[in-house]
């Protein structure tokens, strides 16, 4: 334990920015270089500042959590800030920083797809480093956890891909029309941190479709893409009730991923019936908290069904699980915590994003490939915060939150000047671990 007096010493002498910088380094190297060269939409004659600027000021409006992107403008307009990005980006020379109009004008052009690469390429940094093999399940298969989330409303048509939701009132018989954006997430689960592997948003593609969009549709098409880039990877899909159907089954066999979902009695009766049949036969009236029954059929396949009572708060909760995994006595119990893990995409995932870190609730721009670029650059900086948060020895013993590590990021790069010896210190192996 450090006293007080010790702890405000230490935080003192710490730059975090610097930190924050040494654990981006340590893990994607290359990830400014990467920035620098995005397929630049603009016409390069009139280009004043370079992508890697525009896209690390978004990562700092995410990390520092500034809400609006007025108040990023605000905040960094410092000569210690220019002088830190200068540097940082190893740029000739910075006068200024660019205005938010700037960034949002940029990113209302910049093709989506980029950023997707760039995510792509910091999950496969992390795979590469092999620091997170324990979490595999079974050894074997990476946890990753689907679902969507509501981003954006309106009460008037925002653009052509709105989803619209009719209303009526209970009382008055009133109707009302909701624009809505949506997007469905797949998160890499690995420990405490969910990292965004893949972002579908759920739109329609024009106006007039007969039929809206919605999360299974976005799903085939997440699915479709997360095989084509991850072909290799060994994948469990985690997820809510929603996905334990036939077309996800399949889909999910197709591209050989185990997948373990939530499991309501309703979704597939016949299945409900079947487990509670060989439930009773296997267990006759023993009682047990965790009770497992393999080989249900269904269509073409044979489902493992996992039922749970988990003591929580001084409640007691039923969870029931249907996967392809196969499960044994010993493995039985965890499996169960396996499945609970689709909840931290609630909580560490989109609870977080909305409400503690990042708002992603708020429209930074009425732009619709803006929005997107938007949210891809919040998921992007997400993973870069994450790995510092958990993986920063000097945070964790110092137990600060969310917002005190953005704050005292803020401080650092709008207060303290990097210098040579810093940048040098960047480039100097060290360890990182996540625990202890
Ligand atoms: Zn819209």
């Amino acid at each position: 334990m450090i006293t007080r007096k010790e702890k405000r010493e230490q935080e003192k002498n710490v730059n975090y920015f610097l930190e924050f910088q040494k654990i981006c380094h340590h893990f994607f190297k290359g990830f400014t270089n990467r920035l620098r060269k995005v397929k630049d939409p603009r016409h390069q004659s009139y280009v004043t500042y370079d992508s890697d600027l525009l896209l690390w000021m978004m990562i700092l409006k995410n990390v520092c959590q500034f809400t609006s992107m007025r108040s990023l403008s605000n905040g960094l307009n410092r000569e210690e800030c220019i002088d830190n990005l200068q540097k940082m980006l190893a740029t000739q020379e910075l006068h200024e920083l660019p205005h938010y109009d700037t960034i949002n004008d940029f990113l209302s052009r910049l093709d989506p797809k980029e950023l997707e690469n760039i995510r792509i390429g910091l999950i496969r940094e992390l795979l590469k480093k092999r620091c997170f093999e324990a979490e595999r399940i079974e050894g074997k298969y990476w946890g990753i956890i689907i679902d969507g989330t509501g981003l954006f409303h309106f009460n008037k048509k925002h653009c052509a891909h709105c989803l619209k939701r009719e209303h009526t009132h209970k009382k008055t018989g009133e109707t009302w029309t909701d624009y809505q954006h949506h997007v469905l997430e797949a998160k890499l689960v690995v420990g405490d941190m969910v990292l965004s592997i893949d972002s579908e948003f759920i739109e329609n593609e024009h106006e007039d479709v007969t039929k809206q969009d919605c999360e299974r549709r976005a799903f085939e098409r997440l699915s479709t893409r997360l095989k084509a880039t991850f072909k290799r990877l060994p994948i469990c899909i985690l997820a809510d009730s929603l996905y334990a159907c036939e077309s996800v089954f399949q889909r999910c066999e197709a591209n050989r991923w185990k997948y373990m979902f939530r499991f309501k009695a309703g979704s597939i009766p016949s299945v409900a019936q079947e487990f509670e049949a060989l439930k009773a036969l296997k267990y006759r009236g023993q009682s047990a908290t965790t009770y497992w029954v393999d080989d249900i059929a269904y269509q073409e396949r044979k489902l493992n069904a996992l039922e749970a009572t988990v003591q929580e708060k001084e409640k007691a909760h039923t969870f029931l699980f249907l996967t392809n995994l196969p499960i044994t006595e010993k493995k039985a119990e965890a499996l169960v915590a396996v499945g609970r893990r689709r909840w931290k995409i609630e909580n560490q995932g989109f609870n977080r994003q909305k409400h503690v870190q990042y708002a992603i609730q708020h429209v930074n721009s009425q732009n619709h490939q803006a929005m997107k670029n938007h949210y891809l650059l919040t998921q992007i900086a997400d993973i870069l915060m994450q790995l510092y948060e958990k993986g920063s020895k000097l945070l964790r013993t110092q137990k600060k939150t969310a917002k005190e590590i953005s704050s005292a990021l803020l401080e650092a790069i709008r207060t303290r000047r990097l210098t040579e010896e810093d940048m040098a210190s960047l480039v100097k192996p060290m360890q990182v671990r996540f625990t202890g």
